[in-house]
């Protein structure tokens, strides 16, 4: 697969199949983030919706 990576969205989820994996960027043109709390108040509140598991072992 032939990525390129978006510079305005670092990025450091290796599992994620959007990841450039050597450089910590998402190669998406657009992310969508969201929450999975009722009152989100700290970081760990908020997740990346557009995140897919990779399912190759090769960090490609
Ligand atoms: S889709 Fe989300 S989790 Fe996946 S690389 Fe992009 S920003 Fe990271």
């Amino acid at each position: 697969m032939n990525m390129k990576k978006n510079m305005n969205i670092k990025c450091t989820v290796s599992q994620c199949k959007n990841n450039l994996v050597t450089e910590d960027y998402c190669c998406l043109d657009c992310i969508h983030v969201g929450t999975h709390e009722a009152d989100p108040t700290v970081p760990e509140c908020v997740d990346c919706n557009s995140f897919v598991k990779r399912t190759d072992s090769a960090l490609d």
